[in-house]
């Protein structure tokens, strides 16, 4: 173990193991069978990376995309760690390189789809593999939400290498996933690391959509030299967006599966290499997002699940220092997710998880006390209020509800369950519009019997009703109607809490969201201009993204604490011998003209 933790150092260039990290490497370094679950960003690599260096022989690691590997193996190589990846993108020399390593025995790490492991076991037969990893484990589960089937193969690989040692990887934690991983990857119960799922260096915050463009906007230029995501529910949503975002000044490129090949690599490729590039993507921007420096990730539209939530925002941030989220949502969004998980092909179990999944999600919005709670209260772990969550900043107010449903409620029954929100919102306030005048619903008892609160409060209302199965919204045409479960709150045998809905105009003087963070007081930020230029160079020349040079973090430092030798270089976090031995003069020098 020892020999790990130096090697923590003297590769990788870091101090200390993150949570969890130790354990793990310690137990797979002990020969046991693992499964490690560690949040998006909570630094899994490692966990195999260290181990695969410590011993000799070679570990295979299963990776589900190819630009993850590549990303993967050109970190390793900057580090001075033979790796290299067997994909359909190399070419001849790259083949040349990985198979000249494998054969002089130098190859540590060897990176393989699992399509490409089925069809090659003459190979894999001649090696000496000596640990399993895989990554992304969660893909071998029909349950879960990213199934490939291929990831099957691997259990059967195992077999064919005579039960080799296995670590298996993922950030997903629910219990159906995690045991239809254990069955199909191992041959007996493997070591289980359920690690702390939080993240602490991320903010939290929802807001309800009342003017989404605007509010994407206005958070975007905000942090005008960070990086981030946008994440949108459709391909021409991303389109849009980043065309408004772009005429506002930022620097802004769309991504979705749908666009042809060439501009998919080139923006992605963008928002590697440069610094500041803002990506309003659909999900299919997604696993081979490794850029440790993305400092938010913002959902224009409310995500599929709570699963889906936490990973998307957790591509933010994996530098660990602080990062930014923010999750719109409105009740149109719910209405989506709905239909899609009611419209899939997915089995009825698996529907009805979907629906659990997205309740979970809803809780969270309408929360109203700390999000971390109630996100960690999810994955089974308790925590104390977080102080860096939208509602711990600006604490909601419960409220005895019963009343204000009722009169919710009713104006759905007394208008026959057939109109949308914004006609019975109007009943409620006591609006004489054209509709109201000619269906004669100024007449009913529930007319203008809501004036307790003003128009965007009772959406609010509305949208909890229907997040916590009150009500529910049909799918063609919008139209409200009572559930079962709302029966004896409007025979008044149960009171029903709900979170207080705040007005519009308040709810913007007291926006919650974070202020944009100042990553780094950095006296002299002309010094950490001066470094980035540097590193960009590096990058262009080896074509490489500009992190896997040196992180932000790494920059930071060097600007902190203004290394004049070689030897207090190495002291910075990230800085390990390889990468000393080959950029630590430059860097020296631009600290020192500087
Ligand atoms: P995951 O796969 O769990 O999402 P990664 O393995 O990609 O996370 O690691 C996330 C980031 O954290 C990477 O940029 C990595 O360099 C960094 N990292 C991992 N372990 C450490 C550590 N012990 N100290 C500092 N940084 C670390
Ligand atoms: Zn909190």
């Amino acid at each position: 173990m020892q020999q790990a933790r130096d090697l923590l150092k003297t590769v990788f260039g870091h101090d200390d193991f993150r949570p969890g990290q130790e354990e793990i490497v310690a137990s797979v370094l002990g020969g046991d069978d693992v499964l490690a679950i560690m949040p998006t960003g909570g630094g899994k690599s490692l966990c195999y990376q260290l181990p695969a260096l410590c011993g000799d022989g070679v570990t295979l690691v299963v990776s589900p995309l190819v630009a993850l590997m590549n990303d993967q193996v050109a970190q390793l190589r900057q580090n001075g760690v033979e790796a290299g990846a067997l994909t359909s993108n190399n070419d001849a020399e790259e083949n040349e390189r990985v198979f000249t390593a494998l054969d002089d025995g130098s190859l540590k790490l060897l990176y393989m789809a699992p399509e490409r492991i089925a069809t090659s076991p003459g190979l894999l037969n001649r090696l000496k593999i000596n640990l399993l990893a895989v990554d992304e484990a969660h893909c071998v589960s029909q349950w879960g939400h990213d199934f490939r089937p291929d990831y099957l193969e691997i259990g059967r690989l195992r077999e064919a290498l005579g039960g080799v040692q296995i670590a298996a990887f993922t950030a997903t934690a629910d219990e159906e996933t995690r045991s239809e991983i254990i069955s199909k990857l191992f041959s007996s119960e493997p070591r289980q690391f359920l690690r702390g799922f939080d993240r602490p260096n991320l903010f939290l915050a929802f807001e309800p959509k009342n003017n989404p463009k605007r509010q994407i906007t206005e958070f975007v230029a905000a942090r005008p030299d960070q990086a981030g995501i946008v994440y949108c529910s459709s391909r021409r949503k991303t389109e849009d967006l980043a065309e408004h975002l772009r005429s506002k000044g930022v620097n802004a490129l769309p991504y979705h599966a749908g666009l042809e090949a060439e501009r998919r690599h080139t923006n992605q490729r963008r928002f590697s290499q440069e610094d500041a590039v803002v990506m309003t993507a659909t999900i299919a921007f997604g696993m081979g997002v490794d850029k440790p420096d993305v400092r938010f990730v913002v959902h224009a539209d409310l995500p599929k699940t709570m699963e889906s939530y936490y990973q998307e925002i957790g591509r933010a941030g994996r530098d660990g220092l602080p990062a930014d989220t923010l999750c719109l949502y409105g009740v149109d969004d719910i209405k989506l997710r709905r239909r899609q998980i009611d419209e899939g092909d997915a089995p009825d179990v698996r529907k009805r998880a979907d629906h659990q999944r997205l309740n979970a999600l809803l809780t969270l919005a309408e929360a109203a006390l700390c999000r971390r709670q109630t996100l960690l209260g999810y994955f089974d772990e308790a925590a104390d209020p977080c102080g860096h969550c939208d509602l711990c900043k600006n604490p909601r107010q419960m409220f005895d509800a019963t009343q204000a449903s009722q009169k919710a409620l009713s104006a759905m029954l007394r208008t026959g369950q057939i109109y949308g929100l914004e006609h019975l919102v109007s009943v409620l306030v006591g609006e004489e519009t054209d509709r109201i005048k000619s269906q004669k619903h100024d007449q009913l008892p529930t007319f203008g019997v809501g004036t307790e609160f003003d128009k965007s409060q009772w959406r609010s209302l509305f949208r909890q009703l229907y997040a916590a199965g009150y009500a529910n919204v049909s799918i063609a045409q919008g139209s409200w109607q009572v559930c079962e479960k709302a029966r004896p709150v409007l025979r008044g045998e149960e009171a029903l809490k709900l979170r207080f809905p705040d007005k519009q105009a308040e709810r913007k003087r007291t926006s919650a969201r974070s202020a944009p963070i100042e990553l780094s007081n950095v006296a002299d930020q002309e010094l950490l201009k001066a470094l980035k230029v540097c590193r960009t160079d590096l990058a262009r020349q080896q074509n490489v993204p500009a992190y896997v040079i040196f992180p932000d973090r790494t920059l930071i430092e060097m600007a902190q604490h203004r290394p004049g030798t070689l030897s207090d270089m190495v002291e910075i976090n990230g800085v390990g011998a390889k990468k000393l031995e080959r950029y630590g003069g430059e860097f020296l020098r631009v600290i020192s003209d500087h």
